[in-house]
């Protein structure tokens, strides 16, 4: 299971209820159903849910984020290893050793 830090060293209470490890995705499924294009993804790491990045029309990682108060999103880009809290508006990377 992959731990995380805050980036500039703060503490963010959410990582601890995380069960999704993060990992690539495909689709914005909310953009397919609705015929939406996306930018970037973004992967719920409480329940799995894949939506799109702040950059895409229909922002569907932060919709889900109002919708549900699942705290934390990891990218779901291949080459990229970070998370994002939005209750802390803060960047998390993987503890060190686990990237
Ligand atoms: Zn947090
Ligand atoms: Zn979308
Ligand atoms: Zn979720």
């Amino acid at each position: 299971m992959t731990s995380w830090q805050v980036q500039d060293g703060d503490v963010c209470g959410h990582t601890g209820s995380l069960v999704v490890e993060p990992r690539p995705g495909d689709v914005c499924e909310d953009c397919v159903r609705t015929g939406g294009r996306w930018v970037h993804l973004r992967r719920c790491l409480v329940c799995d849910h894949v939506g799109c990045c702040d950059s895409s029309p229909n922002r569907h990682a932060t919709a889900h984020w109002q919708a549900t108060e699942h705290p934390v999103v990891a990218s779901a880009e291949p080459t990229e290893h970070w998370a994002w809290c939005y209750p802390d508006q803060a960047v998390l990377l993987p503890a060190a050793g686990e990237q």
